[in-house]
């Protein structure tokens, strides 16, 4: 058998011993020390397991060999074993290429199955667990590297940082220690911290591998990889790491791009704004979709139909602009109005904006599309109001003024246009003019004050004259406020005019006419106060103090109540209660007890003022003294009186001799039948019975007239007017009657009263009693009449008529307007004085009454009317 000249032949015994070794490979292989070794002794260890036994055994199948190889290298074989001229002839062959191929191939196959698992993993999974899994990936990879540590690492907004990690290979290396030094690493190799001299200085002590992972030139993440496993091997590292962090880093962008565009839509609609975009290259217009909705249009629309949803008023501006931007590039910005699907209602105002991108067929406007209807409504709004306002101004007689503060000074720096009309001079320019030379010199200190005060207190009100144009002055009122920055420094003054000069001018007109009043108040004979509702004077001028016996100073304060008695000032009380705002004014007389004087009395006006709901707040009042007047007047019912009593006496000699005859005619009989001696018991007891009577009737008359002759009491009494009746009857009944006259008396059931003097009613009725009896006896005088007067009374809840008639024949219609003036008779000179009826009408006047007369059938008929007293 030819013996093979390739590889390396070895000749063994049958005990392996190495017999020879022949062929090629043979200067390869590291030989035994010894010499004649066995074939065991050749081989590495792991071969062993192949050689048990003896080469008996091992024929017949292939043998897998690893020799020890020079400089300790192994040298892989594959061969067989035959027997050969008494001796084991063991060939094999270099198979160390290919044991390498099948190795690299597997090495290859793992890592693929590495790679597309980590890629998958991160590549599926959801977007929520990506940092889970890429941290359980990382782990993985840590493992499959035995390395202690590792960590990803991702471009953020602040360099490099740690996106996961697992262990801490960097020992408190913060990120943006590791960030500027990974900035200056160029992709495409593995870096060895122990080969780096900058990472060296950090990683000294725990060396580290850093694998980068690149899109393009740029890298987009580092792996940082620590312990046993570091450094890494290149090429390996680099693959795996980049199946790991491509779809990392993919998914990443792709989910902050997500959420840009998400936030970018969201803005959008807040802002109800829009893209736009028009390629050159086709005929349609592309919008933003939601914009799209907002405006009802479809989100691709030619310019044409764009154009159609301008508002008519802006579709030339807009097709111009567009036009600029599309030919010359100019950069696009217009406000204009889009119509709404309808075309009817208000349209909404849009900012446009648009440039020029990209070239060739790229060309294509874009921009923005904003919606500003609120603002611009606002603004609408705001110059409407603000027209509105400078047309306020300019029209009423205000100049609203802004002066600038600098260094403790104040200078004009704005006029509002009311300047002109009210002034006369033109809004000057900023800062020429100090308003302080239009002041008059007499208020120059006023206006200088007017500054101190505002610079110390903020504000200030004052009033002084400006001159203007014309030199003629008006006066102002100015009302500033000194505006502050935030630190609390002045900053301007904002300040209004008016022009106060005809108030002043009615304010000083009043004053002098307050003043004229005031003279005239003071001066005036009459007796002017005001006083409140309780009777407490306010003020009252020099005449009243006289009355009251003290100085006007002293006036206020005193109640006029005091000088009155208590029904006086329950009278006076319920006149100022009928006071209402529609009347007024009441007019009374009034009786005052006055220190050191008997009475006074005073004809007293009040005036009633009243607040809105129609209280009365406070009265003034006009007084007189008519003391005199009333003295007179009673002096003149006095004699009135006197003179009725004097005409009375007639009859009173009758009313006295009456009773004094039949006294006489008793006494008379009695006496006869004493000096006859028949004088019985009886008989003397009648008789002097009847003189009793008499001579009570007789003091009755008496006692009535001294009654009837005193002077009125001061205050009115309550009385019922039938008694005055009775009184007046008591006195002249019985003359009448001597005189033929009929009295027809017709007494009422119920007795109401009424208020005043008793005894002058009763003389008022006397009056009128003899001046029917005079009228009735003169009528008789001429022929055959039966004289009578009737007194009957008549009253309902409001007021009693008493009337007195006769049949005298009446007065003569031509005399009745006359008959109740003062000194009026028809009586001969000496006999009628004219003036009964006439003090009877002023008592009754004086009572609340009236008196009046008239023609009845056969006489006249007088009546006098009085108001009832009402008790509530
Ligand atoms: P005198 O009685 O003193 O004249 P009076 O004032 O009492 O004054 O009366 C005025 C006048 O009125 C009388 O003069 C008389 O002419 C007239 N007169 C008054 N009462 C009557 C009467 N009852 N009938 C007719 N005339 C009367």
């Amino acid at each position: 058998m030819a013996v093979p000249v390739s590889g390396l032949q070895v000749w063994l015994d049958d005990n392996a011993r190495v017999l020879r070794l022949a062929g090629p490979l043979r200067s390869a292989l590291a030989l035994p020390a010894q010499a004649q070794g066995r074939l065991q002794d050749y081989v590495q260890p792991c071969s062993l397991l192949v050689l048990e036994g003896e080469p008996m055994d091992w024929q017949g199948q292939p043998l897998d060999l690893d020799f020890k190889a020079a400089g300790g290298t192994t040298l892989h074989t594959r061969g067989w074993l035959q027997q050969h001229a008494g001796q084991w002839l063991l060939q094999v062959f270099d198979v160390g290429d290919l044991l390498q191929h099948r190795q690299q191939s597997l090495i290859a196959e793992r890592q693929r199955h590495l790679t597309s698992h980590l890629a998958c993993a991160v590549r599926d999974c959801s977007i929520e667990c990506l940092e889970a899994v890429a941290k359980e990936q990382l782990q993985w990879l840590a493992r499959h590297w035995q390395a202690s540590a590792v960590q990803v690492l991702l471009q953020g907004a602040e360099g490099w940082q740690t996106y996961v990690a697992s262990g801490e290979i960097v020992h408190g290396i913060a990120d943006s220690v590791l960030s500027p030094l990974l900035d200056h690493m160029a992709p495409g190799q593995v870096y060895s911290s122990a080969a780096h001299p900058d990472l060296h200085l950090l990683f000294a002590a725990r060396p580290a591998s850093f694998v980068p992972y690149a899109s393009g030139l740029q890298v987009k993440a580092w792996l940082l990889c620590g312990g046993p496993g570091a450094p890494l091997v290149g090429a390996e590292a680099l693959s795996i790491f980049g199946a790991y962090a491509e779809p990392l880093v993919s998914r990443l962008v792709a989910f902050e791009l997500e959420q840009q565009s998400e936030r970018l839509d969201s803005l959008q609609v807040q802002l109800r704004a829009g893209w736009w975009q028009w390629r050159l290259i086709t005929p349609n217009l592309q919008l933003d979709p939601g914009l799209a909705q907002r405006l009802g249009v479809p989100a691709q629309l030619t310019l044409s139909q764009w154009l159609s949803r301008v508002h008519p008023a802006d579709r030339e501006a807009a097709q111009l602009a567009l036009g600029q931007l599309q030919c010359e590039g100019r950069d696009l910005e217009l406000t204009l109005r889009l119509l709404d699907n309808n075309l009817q209602a208000n349209p909404r105002w849009y900012r446009l904006c648009g440039q020029v991108r990209g070239n060739g067929p790229q060309r294509r406007l874009q921009g923005l599309m904003l919606d500003i209807s609120d603002s611009k409504a606002q603004q609408l709004q705001a110059a409407a109001a603000q027209a509105r306002l400078e047309n306020l101004i300019a029209s009423s007689p205000a100049v609203i003024y802004i002066q600038r503060y600098s260094e403790g000074a104040l200078y004009a720096e704005f006029f509002s246009a009311s300047l002109q009309p009210m002034l006369g001079w033109e809004t000057p320019q900023e800062g020429v003019l100090q308003p302080g030379q239009w002041v008059h010199p007499q208020d120059q200190s006023l206006w200088l004050e007017r500054t101190r005060t505002l610079l110390r207190e903020g504000q200030v009100r004052s009033r002084y004259r400006l001159r203007d144009r014309q030199g003629d002055y008006h006066w102002v009122l100015d009302e500033a406020r000194l505006l502050r920055d935030d630190l609390g420094l002045p900053v301007e003054v904002v300040g209004i005019w008016l022009d106060v000069s005809e108030a002043t001018e009615a304010a000083e007109k009043m004053r002098e006419s307050e003043e004229r009043y005031r003279v005239l108040v003071e001066d005036s004979p009459a007796m002017i106060c005001r006083y409140t509702p309780s009777l407490e004077l306010v003020f009252g001028n020099q005449p009243l103090a006289d009355y009251l016996e003290c100085s006007p100073a002293q006036l206020p304060g005193i109640n006029l109540g005091q000088w009155m008695s208590q029904t006086q000032r329950v009278a006076f009380v319920e006149r100022l209660a009928s006071l209402t705002p529609e009347q007024p004014v009441s007019t009374a007389e009034i009786c005052l007890q006055l220190p050191g004087r008997e009475h006074a009395w005073w004809v007293w006006s009040d005036r009633g003022l009243f607040d809105e709901h129609g209280k009365l707040l406070e009265i003034q009042a006009v007084g007189r003294d008519n003391t005199q007047v009333r003295r007179t007047r009673q002096q003149l019912v006095q004699s009135a009186k006197m003179a009725t009593l004097g005409e009375m006496a007639t009859g009173l000699a009758h009313e006295i001799n009456q009773p004094l005859n039949v006294m006489r005619m008793a006494v008379v009989n009695a006496l006869k039948r004493l000096e006859n001696g028949e004088a019985q018991v009886d008989y003397l007891q009648e008789k002097l019975t009847r003189i009793d009577a008499q001579v009570q009737r007789a003091s009755r008359v008496v006692e009535h007239m001294r009654v009837f002759g005193r002077r009125s009491e001061v205050d009115q009494q309550l009385f019922a007017p039938w008694q005055a009746v009775e009184g007046a009857l008591s006195l002249l009944a019985d003359g009448l009657r001597g005189k033929g006259v009929d009295l027809r008396v017709d007494a009422p059931q119920e007795l109401l009263q009424v208020s005043g003097h008793q005894d002058q009613l009763e003389q008022v009725l006397i009056n009128l009693l003899v001046n029917a009896r005079d009228a009735l006896l003169a009528r008789r005088e001429g022929g055959l009449l039966e004289p009578w007067i009737a007194l009957r009374l008549e009253q309902d809840e409001r007021q009693v008529r008493l009337l007195v008639e006769d049949n005298g024949g009446g007065i003569d219609p031509r005399l009745l307007e006359r008959i109740f003036e003062p000194f009026f008779t028809t009586k001969p000179v000496g006999v009628g004085t004219g003036l009964g009826l006439s003090v009877s009408y002023g008592i009754v006047d004086a009572m609340g009454g009236c008196l009046s007369v008239e023609n009845a059938a056969e006489g006249a008929r007088f009546c006098i009317e009085l108001p009832v007293h009402s008790t509530s």
